[in-house]
């Protein structure tokens, strides 16, 4: 079991345990570092934040993850130490829950074109007040039974190309590497192996701002690790990783804690947000 994982998800956005949770379970499972990193959303990171004061032999660190479209895949920006209350910050992810909200109808529509009515109601339901996403709409068709798996949506529906699919609110992953900044946090890009060519954009991200890398993750073969950690020290990046826990049972899924994440990444994360003078970062041991 690992003593680190960065990259988890909860009620906030389309993780099944609330923040709370999530917190106890990290505890219970003898993990040091955790950070919470909703999908557009820092609304998780309050209860968080409190319920981690209950426990000091846990460094609670706030996150967010943000995603964008590109035209070799998807890039996932992780933003560590973010802010959770400035205001700039907040009203863009709102922005971007709202353009979710969008994007979801879209894909409920193009369903009941193919013959799959749902109900939006029990999509919304299902999101709760959490960013909205395809899981969300993964679970309701897995309720009607047009699917007999969570991964069949994606597959044959609404995974990137099919059918189903509609895009996402259009940003750069430049524009989410200033978002991360601006909101005061550390912008690292999430599960590298989302696009097709992963040194390319460390190459033109690095530049923008990137600070790191997420080396140690759920889908990774030992050879995509090493390869990650080889890019990070080419370009001069800090290295992370995670579960990218969700809690919902997709066949992928490992548990919380369930990739083994060095924790020499967490304390790096940490020494490079003290060098910047994150106050939110300063109080940690
Ligand atoms: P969205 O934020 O709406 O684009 O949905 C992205 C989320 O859907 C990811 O964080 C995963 O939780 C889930 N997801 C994406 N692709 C798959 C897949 N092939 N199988 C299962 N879950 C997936
Ligand atoms: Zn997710
Ligand atoms: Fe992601
Ligand atoms: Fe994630």
């Amino acid at each position: 079991m690992s003593k680190v994982d960065l990259h988890v998800h909860s009620t906030a956005s389309d993780g099944r345990y609330s923040p709370r949770e999530i917190i106890r379970m990290a505890v219970a499972r003898g993990l040091e570092y955790l950070a919470l990193t909703d999908h557009d959303s820092v609304d998780g990171i309050e209860e968080a934040t409190r319920t981690a004061e209950e426990y000091p032999g846990l460094t609670f660190i706030p996150g967010v993850e943000i995603s964008t479209d590109v035209a070799d895949g998807e890039i996932h920006m992780l933003g560590y130490f973010i802010d959770h209350t400035d205001r700039r910050l907040r009203e863009a992810l709102e922005e971007f829950r709202t353009s979710r909200e969008n994007r979801a109808q879209g894909m409920v529509k193009k369903l009941a074109g193919l013959g799959m009515p749902l109900e939006w109601e029990r999509v919304q339901e299902l999101a709760g007040d959490g960013s909205i996403g395809r899981p969300h709409i993964a679970r309701a068709m897995l309720e009607k039974g047009y699917i007999s798996s969570f991964e069949e949506a994606f597959e044959k529906y609404i995974g990137r190309g099919c059918p189903a699919y509609v895009e996402r609110k259009k940003m750069t992953p430049q524009e989410a590497v200033r978002l991360v900044l601006d909101g005061g946090g550390l912008p690292v890009l999430a599960h590298p192996f989302t696009v097709a060519n992963p040194e390319g954009w460390l190459k033109e991200l690095k530049p923008a701002g990137l600070i790191g890398v997420e080396a140690y993750y759920r889908d990774n073969t030992p050879e995509a690790t090493s390869a990650t950690l080889s890019l990070a020290e080419r370009y001069g990046l800090i290295v992370t990783g995670g579960s990218d826990y969700h809690g919902i049972g997709e066949s992928h899924e490992v548990g919380l804690g369930g990739v083994m994440v060095p924790v020499t990444a967490a304390e790096g994360l940490i020494r490079l947000a003290r060098e910047r003078g994150i106050p939110r970062a300063s109080q940690r041991p």
